[in-house]
């Protein structure tokens, strides 16, 4: 008897199951595509060092077709927006360099609201001086405003040296990002918070770093949208950048399995993403 209610009962609830997980992911696509502002981490979701993820040329193709307002937000301090404009334009996605925000971006608007026309003693690759030039910021070695750390080819101890002499002389510390590591040619490579560590230890103060998950880079990425956090989601693949920063500045998130977490990783954090998909090439 109890054989035979088993038997029975367990494709019911299976059935059961399986469609609440659908109907569950068709409500998670209808409000994905209904928003009409996107923020979109790039590696990982869109590409993944030089190659084009699943879809994404799809994905980018609807986002202008629907007449979504876009941005692709990345941590990386490296590259103008011309510059990854450039890149994707390889990869074969035509984006305008308006599209792009950068952590070097928010640190420039964030430093010249604080202190306009200051000045900075930059351990960075081009886009990060550029940037900062562009907001009124001048170069200085000797007696600058802050010290400006971002991810750099020319990083050495000597740059260390005199950034921990600047900063016990008054120079303020400032990080592009937090990131410890970031995707390299060959496996991961040591990103800003790694670098600005030593001098963080040599001087013991702590840099502030302005880059996701900061809330500071998601309050700029909207206003450059034009967009309220209502009308805005996050999609991204990491959980302690992309996903905390979206929960934090109160926008929908959406993690991507395409890049660095797992669905196993998820449990881990203490907090959720709100959608979870495979990638980007299930929205369109
Ligand atoms: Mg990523």
């Amino acid at each position: 008897m109890y054989s035979q209610l088993w038997d029975f009962s367990i494709p019911y609830f299976e059935f059961d199951v399986r469609r609440a997980m659908m109907q569950a992911r068709q409500e998670s696509m209808e409000i994905i595509r209904e928003k009409s502002a996107f923020i979109i981490d790039m590696d990982g979701v869109i590409y993944h060092g030089n190659r084009l993820l699943k879809g994404a040329a799809e994905f980018v193709a609807w986002l202008k077709e629907s007449g979504k307002r876009f941005l692709f937000l990345t941590n990386s301090s490296e590259r103008s927006p011309e510059e990854l404009s450039q890149k994707m334009a390889r990869l074969g996605i035509e984006v305008g360099k308006e599209h792009f925000y950068t952590s070097a971006l928010a640190t420039a608007g964030f430093l010249a609201s604080q202190r306009p026309k200051g000045s900075a003693y930059v351990i960075g690759e081009p886009g990060l001086i550029h940037a900062l030039y562009d907001a009124g910021y001048t170069m200085n070695n000797v007696n600058p405003d802050y010290v400006v750390v971002g991810e750099a080819r020319s990083y050495s101890l000597d740059t260390v040296e005199k950034a921990v002499r600047l900063v016990l002389e008054g120079a303020r510390l400032i990080g592009t990002n937090p990131d410890l590591t970031g995707p390299g040619e060959n496996g991961l490579v040591p990103a800003c918070g790694s670098l600005v560590a030593p001098i963080e230890l040599a001087t013991g103060r702590k840099a502030y770093f302005v880059g996701k998950p900061n809330p500071l880079m998601m309050r700029h990425a909207l206003r450059r949208l034009g967009a309220t956090r209502e009308e805005t989601v996050i999609i991204g693949d990491r959980m302690d950048t992309d996903i905390i920063a979206g929960i934090e500045s109160d926008i929908e998130t959406v993690l991507v399995l395409s890049g660095v977490t797992s669905r196993d990783d998820i449990g881990r954090y203490p907090y959720a993403p709100r959608h979870i998909l495979e990638g980007v090439f299930e929205i369109p």
